[in-house]
């Protein structure tokens, strides 16, 4: 079997462009703000991500850019501004911050109507409750994919390799609202790839290199990459052996392409869904 290769761009595209055409119609334009702290160039190249795919969509963008050593008073004192601001609907702040600032402060200081990732407890909360949320970029663009590409997550297995509360936690609950029967991996599962082989869907967040190869995938399994990692002359890749894997699986995200740019769509799916929540 040659797997599909579930195509993130052409997705994310059509996406942008849905958001693009509703903005167009919308008088008050929706508006969202970034917050980046340091000169970590990883979150930079966020930055210009988001600012472009603004752009495209017409939503009016903005970044505040502090200082790695800001105090915690003062990016607080940003998310308040930013909470009161009439233009800004969506807020996000890049994470993880530096080790001095108080990460769960900031989420509890975002506004939940303008948390457009999905990181205030309460928005956390609403999404395990199965109540109306803000879903979070990445997980939301997982089922995304999915549905493009008519894979039905009910009745179905999935092993998601990775539990962390941006990627894996949120993954297995938005699984279980769409009638999925989710096993969540991580570094103290005794047999992970005998737990990765009962997947009908597997989906890695692990950040290793090599960690899934076709040993540990079920003939004819959907298999999602969500990972980004740097291999040894620096290019991009996933978690997931590709080459060998997409022989075994029925479909498979490339990386780069896959996850990533629906991810940045969702974002501004979110942003208009804010917007109009706000009476745009
Ligand atoms: P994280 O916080 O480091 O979490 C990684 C998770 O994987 C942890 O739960 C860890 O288990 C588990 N894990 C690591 N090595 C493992 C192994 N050998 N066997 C089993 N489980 C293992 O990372 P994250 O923030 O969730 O991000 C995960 C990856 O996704 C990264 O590569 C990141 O760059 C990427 N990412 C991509 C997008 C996108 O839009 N495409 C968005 C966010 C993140 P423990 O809990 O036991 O440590």
């Amino acid at each position: 079997m040659s797997a599909v290769v579930m195509d993130g761009k052409a997705l994310a595209a059509k996406i942008k462009e849905q958001v693009r055409l509703q903005v167009a119609g919308m008088e008050k334009k929706p508006g969202m703000a970034m917050v980046l702290v340091g000169e970590d160039p990883a979150g930079q190249v966020y930055e210009a991500g988001k600012r472009k795919d603004c752009q495209q969509c017409g939503i009016y963008y903005e970044t505040y850019h502090l200082p790695e050593d800001v105090p915690q008073e003062e990016i607080l004192d940003v998310i308040h501004f930013l909470n009161e601001r009439e233009g800004i609907d969506g807020i996000l702040v890049q994470f993880p911050l530096p080790r001095h600032l108080d990460e769960r402060a900031v989420q509890l200081a975002i506004r939940p109507d303008k948390d457009v990732d999905c990181v205030h407890p309460t928005n956390v909360g609403d999404l395990t409750l199965g109540m109306e949320s803000f879903w979070p970029c990445t997980p939301a663009g997982v089922i995304r994919l999915l549905a493009e590409y008519g894979i039905d997550p009910a009745f179905k297995n999935c092993t998601m390799v990775g539990r962390s509360n941006i990627v894996g936690k949120p993954q297995a609950m938005l699984l279980l609202r769409q009638d999925c029967t989710v096993t969540v991996c991580h570094t103290k599962t005794p047999d992970l790839a005998a737990e990765c082989r009962r997947g009908d869907i597997l989906i890695t967040a692990a950040g290793r290199i090599g960690l899934i190869t076709a040993d540990m995938v079920k003939e004819g399994a959907v298999v999602i990459d969500v990972a980004v990692n740097r291999d040894a002359n620096g290019h991009l890749c996933g978690d997931v052996d590709y080459a060998s894997v997409a022989e075994k699986a029925s479909y498979i995200t490339p990386v780069p392409g896959g996850v990533g740019p629906v991810t940045r769509s969702i974002l501004m799916e979110n942003t208009l869904l804010a917007a109009k929540r706000h009476g745009k």
